[in-house]
């Protein structure tokens, strides 16, 4: 998983605005969707420029870097690495000269036949100077004959198979493109000049620039981004979700222009984006994910009820689930955990080791509130049951009574291979032992589990609009066999070419 965003501003803006900076903002409202790398990239209409680090969004698009990124189009990037390691070489946005363009690209999503298209690279991996698919389709791209970046896209892109929602760069566009699944989200947002003014530092505008009548669509900016959250911080608003299968062209003083490059009809989105991935300020499907998981608290309580005290959310995701897990069962709501926000999600950590320390720095429990009680503690997932382990610990260590954990979303049974890292099967504690086995591992008085059906309830949308494949093996798009533990598919490549 990760984040990214794209912006053209609106004509006329100015040398004074700078759409890296706009790139950056908008990327911190997306900085939970990846926190290993972040990087942007911009055109001034003839140059790109790119400047990307491993590291938090703050730390890396400072203000000592963003004034020397001059230009009116911009892409940015946040990274949670789904192929080959966490280095700087794979940060993102990529970047490519061919023969024909320059190409700048951020990419959220995995693809499923990255050995297919490196046979398909001439030179082959010995080319790449990064070992990721988004490399691979960067150099891809920029290899193709095609005159124009969006002819390129419509040769190249059925050849690309899984999960891909792109921003791309080159000297005179921001382009949006999302797979024939629409696996990631990815939304079109149009600034208004008024916004632009709004977020810009400089506030001294020409008074008659920013007039409502030059606020037709050939006048506005416009803007890409993962989630709608990321439109909000900009002054954005959200105008419609980039379709499966479009590629959408932004480019200065003209309204965007959509072009297929495969046929409607296909919807596939992440249902973990909804329950857990993406921000609960943002809006998918038409719904707030706020409310979404509250729901999904409310059909939890229905389907898994508790005798207990307290209903206690583990922060800040498993929040609105508890709120509704406590509406329908009429059971108090309580925090009885702290979180600590300056450290980051443990899921996202890469490593073990990394994960383990993640959890029992982030959490500390209220003892004057769970001593003594029975507690029904409410997650959205368990991935791989170390985390929940030792909440339930933390927990009986401050006196509490009885510990019902409640997840609300179903087990994880499968692997994800379109962006999610739960890329070994024997990860997934669901798939290797019953719900009686892992509420004996984690150390609950009780697991319940929300069912698949009490998901769609909670989202009033049919089963066939989005990927449900880790909680029930139907990969809506077919996944090679081997592709199995193949995140540092493109390093093992290269260590075998330099072996001769
Ligand atoms: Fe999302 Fe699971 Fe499908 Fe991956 S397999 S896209 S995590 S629903």
């Amino acid at each position: 998983m990760c984040g990214v965003f794209g912006v053209v501003l609106p004509p006329g803006s100015g040398s004074d605005q700078s759409a890296a900076a706009i790139a950056s903002l908008g990327l911190f409202a997306l900085q939970h969707r990846g926190q290993e790398s972040a990087g942007v990239a911009v055109s001034d209409g003839d140059q790109l420029m790119l400047y990307k680090d491993l590291g938090m969004i703050a730390s890396v698009l400072d203000e000592r870097r963003l004034p020397s990124l001059k230009g009116e189009l911009a892409i940015a990037h946040c990274r949670y690495s789904t192929t080959g390691s966490t280095i700087w070489e794979n940060a993102q946005p990529t970047f490519r000269l061919g023969p024909r363009r320059a190409l700048a690209i951020g990419h959220n999503g995995n693809l499923v036949n990255t050995r297919e298209l490196l046979g398909q690279l001439r030179g082959g991996r010995g080319r790449l100077p990064a070992s990721t698919d988004t490399e691979l389709l960067t150099a891809l791209l920029a290899d193709e004959p095609a005159a124009d970046t969006v002819d390129a896209l419509v040769q190249v892109l059925p050849r690309v198979h899984g999960a891909y929602s792109l921003v791309i760069l080159d000297e005179r566009r921001v382009i949006g493109v999302r797979d024939p699944f629409g696996f990631r989200p990815l939304v079109l947002g149009r600034l208004p000049a008024d916004s632009l003014r709004a977020t810009s530092a400089d506030r001294l505008a020409i008074p008659g620039l920013w007039s409502a009548e030059a606020d037709d669509d050939d006048r506005a900016g416009w803007v890409l981004a993962s989630e709608t959250t990321a439109l909000d911080i900009v002054g954005a608003d959200f105008v419609r979700d980039v379709e499966p299968g479009e590629i959408v062209v932004l480019e200065a003083g003209r309204a965007p222009r959509s072009v297929r490059h495969a046929p409607a009809g296909s919807h596939a989105l992440c249902v973990f984006e909804l329950i857990y991935f993406a921000r609960p300020d943002s809006y998918m499907e038409g719904r707030n994910l706020y409310e979404v998981r509250r729901r999904m608290g409310e059909e939890l309580a229905r389907e898994h009820p508790a005798e207990t005290d307290l209903v206690m959310p583990v922060p800040d995701t498993g929040a609105p689930a508890a709120a509704g897990y406590a509406e329908v069962s009429g059971i108090p709501f309580r925090e009885g955990l702290i979180r600590n926000r300056y450290t980051g999600r443990t899921f996202i950590q890469p490593s073990q080791t990394m994960r383990h320390r993640g959890v029992t720095m982030k959490l500390n429990p209220l003892r004057e509130v769970v001593r003594g009680k029975r507690l029904t503690v409410v997650d959205d997932s368990i991935v791989r049951g170390t985390t929940t382990k030792q909440i339930v610990a933390l927990l009986r260590r401050a006196g509490a009574e009885e510990v019902h954990v409640r997840i609300s979303a179903p087990p994880i049974y499968h692997p994800c291979f379109y962006g999610i890292d739960t890329q070994v099967e024997t990860e997934l504690i669901a798939s290797t032992h019953t719900v009686e086995e892992i509420r004996d591992f984690i150390g609950a008085d009780s697991l319940g589990y929300l069912s698949i059906r009490g998901v769609l309830a909670a989202l009033d949308l049919p089963y066939d609009r989005f990927c449900f494949a880790c909680f029930d093996g139907r990969y809506p798009e077919p996944v090679p066999y081997d592709i199995a533990s193949r995140k540092f598919l493109l390093e093992e490549d290269a260590l075998v070419a330099s072996r001769g």
